[in-house]
């Protein structure tokens, strides 16, 4: 008789699982709690879908942290050019931008989520939505529907329900507590790729809000990056912000306060910065000194003033050392739903080598709900798209094993 494969959460990691397995002859069935499936892929289109990136393979893979070593077979088998070759099977070509993220030419996922949702269908896959898995029963998994509760108990299931960041579009985390219930371990689901708070005055929120800094570079436990973030009506956010909010997050939890440094100034040594401001006529306004001397106006200069009230009385060396090392203290992370991403859920220990939960024989996992975080830049969607496909390789193994 034909296995039955049930997945619940029709996301990237689900959808690729289901595309593995149907194309295997297998009888897939994927379920989702929403009216439409991957609404967070849909959401990720609108800012052009980096789907990966293409950065050499060994520095890729080591982007996942502590879980790379676990994420390393899935990776190898679904690498950033088989992505794209994917994506392009599908009809959607990509190009590597100037940063090396990997983008659709047309800069958009819903060409790409149609194509692939026919190909699913073509394969014999039964899609379905509005239904929200509520739990386990005694009959196996108990879904609420438009037409009420309905329990189903397939020969394998793989769940791929994302983690909690913008939950209203679909991945709301419901799910901890009732593997918890399993026994089975789960990491706190934290903020990961999110913007932080800062304790700006009014005025300084009023006038910029919005207003990005650009041509900087930031400091944290986790390095020293250039780029460019924005300050925001609570604090700070940005792809610049994103790429030090895993370290952020880490020492706010550990210290209850962190501190993000900011070059304002990159292109300058602080020696010739301070020359620059000795050579300014002393009796100027603090504004023109800053301005003609180091070049800073607007919102760095303002950010300046913001952070250090008594910055107009500094020497040139040591206005020229706060230019190059000015301190942002951040009070904590934006709440998880404003997240891109979230870091922790299934711990790894809990999860053999073909994502079947050890102790739940038949039961397997993929996606963004695994133990693993990774920056923006494409890493997100290639994980999620390959562990889906290993979890998918994993069912089918232990389907001809048992
Ligand atoms: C604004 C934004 C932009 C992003 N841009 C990028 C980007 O450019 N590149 C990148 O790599 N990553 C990006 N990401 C991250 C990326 O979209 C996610 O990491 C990825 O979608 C996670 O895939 P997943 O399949 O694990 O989970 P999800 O995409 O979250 O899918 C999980 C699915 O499970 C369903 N579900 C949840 N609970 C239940 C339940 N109880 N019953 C039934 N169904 C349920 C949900 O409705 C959802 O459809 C972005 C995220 C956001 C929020």
């Amino acid at each position: 008789m034909t296995k039955t494969i049930a997945i619940i959460g029709g996301g990237p990691a689900g959808l690729a699982a289901a595309e593995q397995l149907s194309a295997a002859g297998l009888a897939v069935t994927v379920y989702d709690a929403m009216p439409t499936f991957a609404r967070k892929f849909l959401l990720a289109g609108k800012s052009g879908l980096n789907i990966t990136h293409s950065e050499d393979f060994s520095g890729f893979a080591e982007r996942f942290g502590q879980a790379s070593t676990r994420l390393r077979p899935a990776l190898d088998a679904f690498a950033p050019d088989d992505v794209r070759r994917w994506a392009a099977e599908l009809g959607t070509e990509t190009f590597v931008g100037t940063s090396g993220r990997v983008f659709p030419t047309v800069m958009k996922a819903s060409p790409l989520l149609r194509a692939w949702l026919k190909r699913l269908e073509a394969h014999g896959v039964t899609l379905k939505t509005r239904h929200r898995w509520t739990g386990f029963n005694a009959d196996g998994y108990r879904f609420a529907t438009p037409d009420g509760e309905v329990s189903i108990r397939p020969d394998a299931t793989l769940l791929a329900l994302g983690g909690a960041s913008w939950p209203r579009l679909g991945s709301d985390a419901a799910w901890v507590p009732w593997l918890k219930d399993q026994g089975i371990a789960v990491r706190d689901l934290q903020p990961a790729n999110c913007g932080f708070d800062v304790g700006w005055s009014e005025i300084f929120v009023e006038r910029f809000a919005g207003a990005p800094l650009k041509s900087v570079s930031t400091t944290s436990d986790a390095g020293t990056y250039p780029g460019e973030f924005v300050i925001s009506k609570h604090g700070i956010e940005g792809s610049l912000v994103y790429a030090h909010s895993a370290a952020l997050r880490d020492r706010v939890l550990r210290d209850g306060k962190a501190t993000l440094t900011v070059d304002l100034m990159p292109g300058r040594t602080q020696d010739r910065l301070a020359r620059d401001l000795a050579r300014q006529d002393a009796k100027a306004s603090f504004s023109n000194r800053l301005r003609k001397g180091a070049g800073l106006d607007g919102v760095k200069a303002s950010l300046l003033r913001e952070l250090s009230a008594n910055a107009n009385r500094l020497t040139p060396e040591q206005l020229a050392e706060l230019i190059k090392a000015l301190p942002i203290p951040v009070l904590r992370p934006r709440p998880i739903a404003e997240a891109i991403s979230s870091a922790g859920g299934i711990a790894w220990s809990d999860i053999d080598e073909r994502y079947m939960l050890k102790s739940c024989p038949g039961l397997f996992a993929a996606g963004e709900m695994i133990d693993w975080e990774a920056p923006t830049g494409g890493y997100l969607l290639t994980a999620c798209l390959a562990t889906g496909r290993a979890a998918a390789r994993g069912i089918r193994d232990w389907l001809s094993d048992s």
